[in-house]
Parts: structure tokens; C-alpha cells; sequence
């Protein structure tokens, strides 16, 4: 796909799904890697192109593992070459330790690193002023994650599949996926395009411990692939339908907010601070 039939794509779900205002404060979650890069770049000119007129951050948590430091560097020239500012927030300096977490609660560490993530991802950003955080999932990763969640029989994420997750808890800030109607492969092309670095997937020193998942994903991802080229217009038919299916299965449990830390939960005490075994007293 050419470049501005990539960016008409995205253009069009952001107006479509209002994902924009003008006035917003958009943290943008950077991971390094191509799918995040490309919903920095996306925003960035679609700012330019459709002047909303609104603020962009990119928000990077250094995970402080091995390679993090690589990592961090290249987030930091995205964010240089996209003219944001970014907001860096370092677990090792925090004291979190990932690891050591894993141990401690007997959890596979990329568990562990997702709950840590997701806590963060709405809890700093909205600190410093956000009132949107971007995410880089795309089209495949949804559809994908919609497939195995059926022949799972797990219905409850549908609710949640949508290019705005928008939240009546104040304290938990609305997710835009501006590439939910583009895929990966698409991603990598718009930011090799442009000259932006980003790191493999692989660079994660746990990845070992993903890589039978990632098999299994990949191998979803070339069915949909195929499926698509034997009938064009499949993924965008089927993306369509899913969020007007996750109107049938919005969330009705009410959020709480954690007894210990305040922040949104569904349970008494949240992931992060039983995980962290962090008490009332905690810094963080
Ligand atoms: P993942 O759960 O690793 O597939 O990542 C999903 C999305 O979360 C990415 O597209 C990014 O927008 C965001 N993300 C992942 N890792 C980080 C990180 N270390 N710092 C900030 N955002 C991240
Ligand atoms: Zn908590």
C-alpha cells in the first residue's frame, strides 16, 4: 500500500471513531518498536495535515532489563526525529525490579511486565496532564487476539475491541489505537519509509520464554494474510464487525479504586500493588 493510502487509512479511523480533539494532551506508549513508531508519525502528521490542534507526548517505560538502555536510545531518537517530548519512566530507578518480581510470585516475567505495564501506561501519563494514551496495536494484533478469544469461548475482552476504549472512571484514561485498521506489515513500510529507527521484537531478553506464543501468533497472522489476498476487503470486513459486536459486550462491572494505591481496579487490592506487594506507605 502507498504511503498516503496507509495514512488515509488512519486519517479516516481517527476522524470516524473522534479519536482527536482539539485541546488533547495525547501521550503516545513507545516501545521501540515499528507498530508504536508508526502511531508517533501517524499522529504527528496527521496534526499537521488536519490541524486539530493538539499536544503530543511519547511515553516510554525502560523496563531495566538487559538491552533497555539500547532500547531507551532509540525511543529517545524517534522522539527527536518527530519533534515531541518524551517522558521517560525507569523501573530500576523506581524499584521495581521485574524480575525479582516474577520469583517472588512465582509468574512468568512477561506476565509480570504486562500488569507493571498497563498500571503505568495509565497511571503516570495521566499524572502529567494526558488525556489520551495511544497504543500501537494494529488491525492483525486485534483480529488475531479476537480469533483465539472465540475459539477460547472467552467473550469478555470483545467489549473492549475498539478503536476508543473510553472510560466513565476518572482516574483511568481513554486508549486510541489509531492503527486499527492497518497491520503490521503496513507499519514497518510507513516507518522504513521515513528513515525511523526501531528495535526487533526479539531484542527482549525474555523473549525465549514468548517465542511458543509468538509462533502460534505468527501463524494466525499468515492465515488472515491469507484469507485477505484470497478475499480482499476480509480484515477490514471482519475488523467492522467486531466493534460493532463489542457493543454487545460492554463491560458492566463498575470499576473500584484500589484500597491501597487509589487506582482504577476490578478487584479490592489492584495487580500492581499485590504483585508488588506494595503498601499504603510505598513511595510509588
Ligand atoms: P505489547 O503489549 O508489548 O504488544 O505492547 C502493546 C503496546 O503497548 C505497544 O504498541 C506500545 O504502544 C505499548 N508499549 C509496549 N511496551 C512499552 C514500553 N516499554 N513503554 C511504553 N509503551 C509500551
Ligand atoms: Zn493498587
Amino acid at each position: 500500500m502507498d504511503q498516503g493510502g496507509y495514512l488515509n487509512k488512519i486519517f479516516r479511523t481517527i476522524e470516524k471513531y473522534r479519536l482527536v480533539e482539539k485541546g488533547d494532551k495525547i501521550f503516545v506508549a513507545l516501545s521501540g518498536g515499528k507498530d508504536s513508531a508508526a502511531v508517533l508519525f501517524a499522529l504527528k502528521k496527521f496534526n499537521e495535515e488536519r490541524d486539530p490542534d493538539f499536544e503530543i507526548v511519547g511515553f516510554h517505560i525502560n523496563l531495566g532489563t538487559i538491552g533497555s538502555e539500547k532500547i531507551q536510545e532509540i525511543v529517545e531518537k524517534q522522539c527527536e526525529l518527530a519533534g515531541v517530548k518524551l517522558v521517560v519512566f525507569e523501573l530500576k530507578k523506581e524499584g521495581i525490579d521485574l524480575g525479582e518480581i516474577a520469583k517472588k510470585n512465582r509468574r512468568p516475567i512477561c506476565g509480570v511486565c504486562g500488569v507493571i505495564k498497563r498500571y503505568l501506561m495509565n497511571k503516570i501519563p495521566r499524572e502529567l496532564g494526558a488525556t489520551k494514551i495511544a497504543t500501537g496495536h494494529h488491525g492483525d494484533d486485534i483480529l488475531v487476539f479476537f480469533i483465539k478469544n472465540i475459539l477460547g469461548m472467552n467473550y469478555s475482552w470483545i467489549g473492549k475491541f475498539r478503536p476508543k476504549a473510553e472510560s466513565d472512571n476518572p482516574k483511568l484514561l481513554t486508549k486510541i489505537r489509531p492503527l486499527f485498521f492497518v497491520g503490521r506489515k503496513e507499519n514497518e513500510e510507513f516507518v522504513k519509509n521515513l528513515g525511523v529507527p526501531y528495535v526487533q521484537e526479539s531484542l527482549c531478553i525474555y523473549f525465549k520464554e514468548k517465542i511458543k506464543l509468538y509462533e502460534k501468533t505468527n501463524k494466525w497472522y499468515d492465515i488472515i494474510d491469507r484469507l485477505e489476498s484470497e478475499a480482499p476487503g476480509f480484515k477490514e470486513r471482519l475488523l467492522n464487525s467486531v466493534i460493532k459486536m463489542s457493543t454487545y459486550f460492554e463491560s458492566e462491572d463498575q470499576l473500584k479504586f484500589c484500597k491501597i494505591c487509589g487506582e482504577p481496579t476490578n478487584t479490592e487490592i489492584c495487580a500492581f500493588c499485590r504483585l508488588t506487594g506494595k503498601t499504603k506507605n510505598s513511595k510509588l
